[in-house]
């Protein structure tokens, strides 16, 4: 069981099994609503994801049509997202986790939108957008 909180230890959330994917994303939502430079997620199936305390202090701001960005009111951290196109999957801030997760990420998203002063040093898969994925697959 994986474990995540919020900065104020408000929200907490818990994650059962492995995580399906890790990658860091470039893009300028994910940069703004972070205030990080980009940041790394986490794909879980949304049927392996609770949160187990502190729901009512989540707020949701839709980013993209039909895209919800949960952070919380009380200390504003990111949480996760949860988006209609890939709605079996959540994707969640890896900044708010407790422990290490076991995975490492495999590629970076959305590099187009990088910030100017991020030089990328490893070898992992750059994209311009996200990976081109099969329709069972998550972003
Ligand atoms: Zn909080
Ligand atoms: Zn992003």
């Amino acid at each position: 069981m994986l474990r995540g909180s919020c900065m104020c230890k408000k929200v907490k959330y818990e994650i059962d099994g492995e995580p399906h994917m890790m990658y860091h994303c470039h893009c300028g939502k994910c940069r703004a609503a972070s205030g990080a430079s980009f940041v790394t997620n986490i794909i879980v199936a949304t049927n392996k994801f609770w949160v187990v305390a502190g729901r009512e202090h989540l707020s949701a701001y839709e980013s993209s049509p039909n895209k919800h960005r949960y952070f919380c009111s009380n200390c504003g951290s990111p949480v996760y997202s949860h988006g209609q196109t890939t709605q079996h999957y959540v994707a969640v801030r890896c900044g708010t986790l407790e422990s290490d997760p076991g995975i490492r990420p495999t590629h970076h998203s959305y590099v187009t939108s990088k910030a100017a002063w991020v030089s990328i040093e490893d070898a992992l898969p750059q994209y311009t957008e996200r990976p081109t994925l099969t329709p069972q697959s998550p972003p």
